[in-house]
């Protein structure tokens, strides 16, 4: 493999630069790797729980007075930095940078500026100590009006990061918008810059690391240490929802899908763990594997019938008609012969919603019976493969919640793309992911 496969770019989140001890990890996890040539950092994070993140002590100091959550924003940025300026023994270093960030402050920098002081001082420490460049967000990440990437950011970082051999530190979250300002993207971005470094500098790995060994195969609160996932898709991270997005920001994805990078989400405090690779395509033999379960309660069933109502032209656009005009996001329309239901979450069904919608309904379809059942919970089940395979998948499942005594509701199961959803009850959705768990999340 050449030097040119082998770039990586490695973003470090919050958490893992909060405090002197775990900056100085993060150089060592950089240079146990020649290969990490392109480091990006977001600015310290907690140190614990019940601590603040050094973006929300700036978003405080850009606050009017009245409205800030905290006592002296300012004062407490600074100590923090200076504890950590003695940690690393680069007080001199964090003393001339806290002056230029006073100095912007007082000059009355715009508020881009300010909150985006952490993951520049942050990357300005980090080149210092580790004895790398310093490269600036707003030499490469451009950012549109509506905070999100213009696409040129991806030229300027092979531009201005492409050839070299050296290593360079990079500042996440901010850039510069179309007048030349500083612009941020929204929490988290520090994801988004990685994402367009590795783009632009052709990476061969994308490198994610943060406080946890990668992607749960379900939810801790209901299976306590769901084993992590090896090699999961795209497609199927999309489909676990809070799974993949819980640690990764979501517009972080596009940039190198797209490129067919394969991001490894790695554990600063466990880089002997391989953590959790995503990538286009799962390698053969794991292909009919389950990859993960998602599940969620508080789902309302709407159920409207009238003999021979589904021959009727035009039956869904009527149903929905209500849900539009109110602005109710549903989750899916299953449909039987004589029958039309629509899947709604709770939480989108407040504020007296629901006798409109069943009175709008009435009129509108006149149907012999209209049902509301509530309580509902759904689960899924996804793997890259499930189309193909979902025979098979179905039997093995339903077997297992059979055996468990847990019944399924089968107007609102499915096959959806990469997944397969299964109703119960509420209080059947946590003991039905353990048995699905235990069934399905064994590696061969
Ligand atoms: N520091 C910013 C935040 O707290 C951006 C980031 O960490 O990615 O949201």
């Amino acid at each position: 493999m050449n030097v040119e496969q082998r770039k990586i770019v490695s973003k470090f989140g919050g958490s893992s630069l909060a405090d002197a001890g775990r900056i100085s990890q993060v150089r060592g996890i950089v240079e146990a790797n020649p290969d990490r040539r392109f480091v990006v950092v977001s600015a310290p994070g907690k140190r614990g729980s019940g601590d603040i993140k050094m973006t929300d002590l700036l978003v405080d100091i850009v606050q009017p007075k009245e409205q800030q959550r905290f006592e002296n924003p300012l004062r407490q940025f600074d100590s923090r930095w200076k504890s950590i300026g003695e940690g690393l023994h680069q007080e001199d270093v964090v003393a001339s940078l806290l002056d230029e960030v006073h100095a912007g402050i007082g000059r009355g920098r715009e508020e881009h500026w300010v909150v985006s002081r952490g993951e520049w001082m942050t990357a300005r420490l980090l080149a210092a100590y580790s004895g790398r460049r310093f490269v600036d967000a707003s030499d490469i990440i451009r950012i549109d009006e509506t905070g999100k990437i213009d696409p040129e950011s991806y030229q300027l970082a092979e531009d201005v990061l492409g050839d070299e051999e050296q290593g360079f530190v990079i500042p996440g979250y901010y850039g510069q918008d179309s007048k030349g300002e500083v612009a941020v993207f929204s929490r988290g971005g520090s994801d988004i810059t990685g994402a367009i470094i590795a783009r632009g500098v052709n990476a061969f790995v994308y490198e994610n690391w943060t406080d946890v060994d990668g992607i749960r195969f379900t939810d801790p609160k209901r299976v306590p240490n769901a084993r992590f996932v090896d090699q999961i898709t795209y497609a199927e991270v999309r489909e676990l929802g809070n799974g993949g997005s819980e640690v990764l920001h979501p517009d972080a994805i596009l940039p190198v899908k797209r490129a067919g990078i394969s991001i490894n989400l790695r554990n600063t405090f466990n880089p002997e763990h391989h953590g959790t690779m995503i990538v286009n395509n799962r390698s053969s033999g794991e292909d009919e594997q389950i990859m993960g379960i998602a599940a969620k309660e508080g789902f309302v069933s709407i159920q409207v019938s009238r003999d021979g109502m589904n021959e009727e032209e035009g039956i869904v656009g009527r149903l929905l008609a209500p849900f539009h005009r109110h602005g109710i996001a549903f989750e899916h329309i299953p449909t039987g012969k004589d029958s039309v239901s629509v899947l709604v979450h709770e939480s989108n069904l407040t504020n007296g919603h629901r006798a409109t919608i069943l009175e709008e309904l009435g009129d509108s379809l006149e149907p012999d019976h209209l049902e509301v059942v509530s309580d509902l919970g759904l689960i899924t089940l996804v793997g890259q493969s499930i189309r193909e395979n979902h025979g098979r998948v179905n039997q093995t499942l339903y077997t297992a919640l059979d055996r468990a005594g847990i019944r399924t509701n089968s107007s609102i199961s499915r096959v959806d793309g990469n997944s397969v959803v299964v109703g119960v009850i509420d209080r059947d959705v946590t003991p039905a992911v353990r048995v699905l768990y235990e069934r399905f999340s064994k590696l061969e």
